[in-house]
């Protein structure tokens, strides 16, 4: 038996309660439309949006748990590639909660799971991801050695060396994508430009598990969440900080009752904010001329509520101006690439990275912003499919601006 951070665990039946009173009353197909004033935009679920079949929606996925519950349906390829193309946005179970205190998006986590643990999912696409992770410690095929070249030339300490107050972690998608390089160091950049004491674990730093835990492998996520947290222990660091949303997601939800009472996990849009507005250790000198819109990364809005610290720092930054998607904080409309939709259904997660684009050309935006790697690599692919003039940036290189450095 491989060693794991949960004794019990939570598995699809104990939410039967939520299943099997679904009303099908599908308020979960919508956004929130008080806070929504232009009915162009009210659709909330990809996947529902994309397929148009109830199945896809939350409604029918509700419907197809309690079915594997009752045994009035059977597992088959049709029922897994309905589960795997929907992606974990948490909108339906925004909407639903809302009124009905059900937790859908709860409901497809522990599906998935099941359909781990019984043989018939995640699907054969996500394969390679576990594949690469055996080989590599990471899902992306990096090379192990070359993990920690992303902070090649900065000044961060070398936790396996020394010590450090700050952890700052990574993360596989941004260490192994050549476009986020500049993302990633800007993120690190700027917490020693505000004065903080940051150590990387460069080529020793492991995948945080993530991509497992959203396909159902929550054995292989476990595997690798228990190595960190010994790890992270060990290390004497008082604050972890993630530039992806998805790190700070486990890191926050998972990792967290495990790891020192003194450390604490910031993703790095409260990194920012933290410098900004407490630590008052950020200079904004330098204006950023330009009308952003900030989309709310599914994992750190929807999940974790912060909705107000990235905008702030962005509201600090001087000749930036700030507009708001139609679909806005709690509404947001995922970005395409949540859930491990992008490995197995490339089409479905453009299709959705092209409609966020749309609804950003229509507020007027100039530029995107957001937090998190899949985001980023989502939107700029919808960019150059629609051979759109519309810049894509992470929050750290607007702060980097701001501050009128460079990486
Ligand atoms: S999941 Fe919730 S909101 Fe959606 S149809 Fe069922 S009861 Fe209604
Ligand atoms: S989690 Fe997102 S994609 Fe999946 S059913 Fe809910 S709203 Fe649709």
């Amino acid at each position: 038996m491989k060693k794991r951070i949960t004794a019990t665990r939570q598995v699809l039946e104990e939410l039967q309660a939520d299943y099997s009173i679904c009303t099908k009353c599908k308020i979960c197909q919508g956004v929130h439309v008080q806070f929504c004033a232009d009915s162009r935009f009210w659709r909330n679920c990809p996947a529902g949006t994309r397929y148009r079949w109830e199945a896809y929606y939350a409604s029918g996925k509700m419907e197809l748990a309690r079915g594997l519950h009752t045994k009035e349906l059977a597992p088959n390829e049709v029922m897994r590639d309905i589960l795997y193309a929907c992606n974990l946005c948490s909108s339906c179970q925004e909407q639903c909660y809302e009124v009905k205190q059900l937790l859908p998006t709860r409901v497809f986590e522990l599906m998935r799971e099941k359909a781990v643990r019984e043989g018939w999912g995640p699907m054969p696409e996500h394969k390679a991801l576990a594949d690469s992770l055996e080989k590599n410690d990471n899902p992306w095929n990096l090379p192990k050695k070359k993990r920690g070249d992303w902070a090649k030339g900065l000044p961060l300490k070398d936790l396996n060396k020394e010590k450090a107050e700050v952890l700052f972690f990574a993360g596989c998608t941004y260490a192994a994508d050549p476009a986020l390089l500049k993302p990633v160091r800007a993120a690190a950049l700027s917490l020693m430009e505000g004065g903080w004491d940051v150590g990387t674990l460069k080529a020793e730093e492991l995948c945080c598990g993530a991509p497992m835990l959203l396909i159902g492998d929550r054995d292989y996520f476990e595997t690798y969440a228990f190595e960190n947290i010994e790890r992270f222990n060990a290390l004497g660091v008082k604050t972890i900080v993630a530039p992806c949303s998805h790190c700070a997601w486990v890191f926050k939800e998972e990792y967290a009752e495990h790891l020192n009472e003194d450390i604490k996990v910031m993703q790095i849009s409260e990194a920012l904010w933290w410098l900004l507005r407490k630590d008052k250790s950020l200079d904004f000198t330098s204006e950023v001329k330009m009308k952003v819109v900030w989309h709310d990364p599914c994992k750190l809005g929807r999940r974790f509520d912060q909705y107000k610290k990235p905008r702030a720092v962005l509201e600090a930054v001087p000749g930036l101006e700030l507009l708001e998607f139609h679909r806005s904080m709690f509404n947001s409309l995922c970005c395409g690439g949540g859930g491990g939709v992008p490995y197995a259904f490339p089409d479905f997660a453009l299709y959705t990275a092209k409609e966020r684009l749309f609804e950003a050309e229509a507020v007027g935006a100039e530029a995107i912003v957001t937090s998190c790697p899949y985001c980023l690599q989502m939107f700029r692919k919808a960019v150059e499919a629609k051979e759109s003039p519309m810049k894509v940036y992470d929050l750290a290189e607007i702060v980097l601006m701001a501050l009128g450095k460079e990486v």
